[in-house]
């Protein structure tokens, strides 16, 4: 593999992305890279659904290996809501202060707030050739926001461990320790393995 696409427009993704396949000699490029403008309709029931849903309507246009992922936040007592709404989980306008909120609200009384996020990344390299990982990110859900880095649910998402939120972590700390991290790391040992 020399190519490769994110199926994304979020230049922090596809900078981290960089960074971590550095090592590789393989021209990362992003949709703006290609001017392809599409936004794919996530209508599946899973995150690695919409994952892969992203990844084979992109290779369909491209036909170079591409990486897609999707992801959000799953809390145990809330059946594991929002889950793949998380981005509308208070209605279309993918407002971040009105999904926490929501969020705030429906765990109001609730004493179990164990919570993970979840990323679910697809690489595709051709129709018949698709590797599928999940990784993982741990925490609680606080009742009030602590910290200004990081989007999302992030002020409300507690690490036990570091005693801070991710929203108090710094991009660094956080890229090292999050869920497309984790999952990432798994998609650089199968490219590893491809280029052997
Ligand atoms: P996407 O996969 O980047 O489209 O993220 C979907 C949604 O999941 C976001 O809009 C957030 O609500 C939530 N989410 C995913 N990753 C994070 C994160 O690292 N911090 C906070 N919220 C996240």
């Amino acid at each position: 593999m020399n190519k490769l696409v994110v199926a994304s427009n979020n230049l922090h993704k596809i900078k981290e992305i960089k960074a971590m396949l550095a090592a590789f000699n393989i021209e990362v490029l992003s949709l703006k890279d290609l001017n392809i403008d599409i936004d794919v309709e996530e209508t599946g029931t899973s995150f690695m659904d919409n994952a892969f849903l992203k990844a084979q309507a992109i290779y369909d246009i491209i036909k170079i290996p591409v990486l897609s992922d999707d992801s959000g936040l799953e809390v145990n007592s809330l059946n594991n809501d929002p889950g793949i709404y998380s981005a509308r989980y208070a209605g279309e306008q993918h407002n971040d202060e009105d999904n926490l909120n929501k969020l705030l609200l429906n765990l109001k009384n609730v004493n179990n707030r164990n919570a993970r996020y979840v990323c679910a990344m697809v690489l595709m390299m051709d129709h018949d050739t698709k590797f599928e990982v999940e990784g993982y990110l741990y925490g609680k859900i606080i009742d009030k926001r602590k910290g200004q880095n990081g989007f999302g649910y992030d002020p409300i998402f507690y690490l036990d461990n570091l005693k801070k939120t991710v929203a108090e972590l710094s991009d660094e700390e956080k890229n090292n320790i999050s869920h497309r991290y984790n999952a990432l790391i798994q998609i650089v040992d199968i490219i590893k393995d491809l280029n052997n």
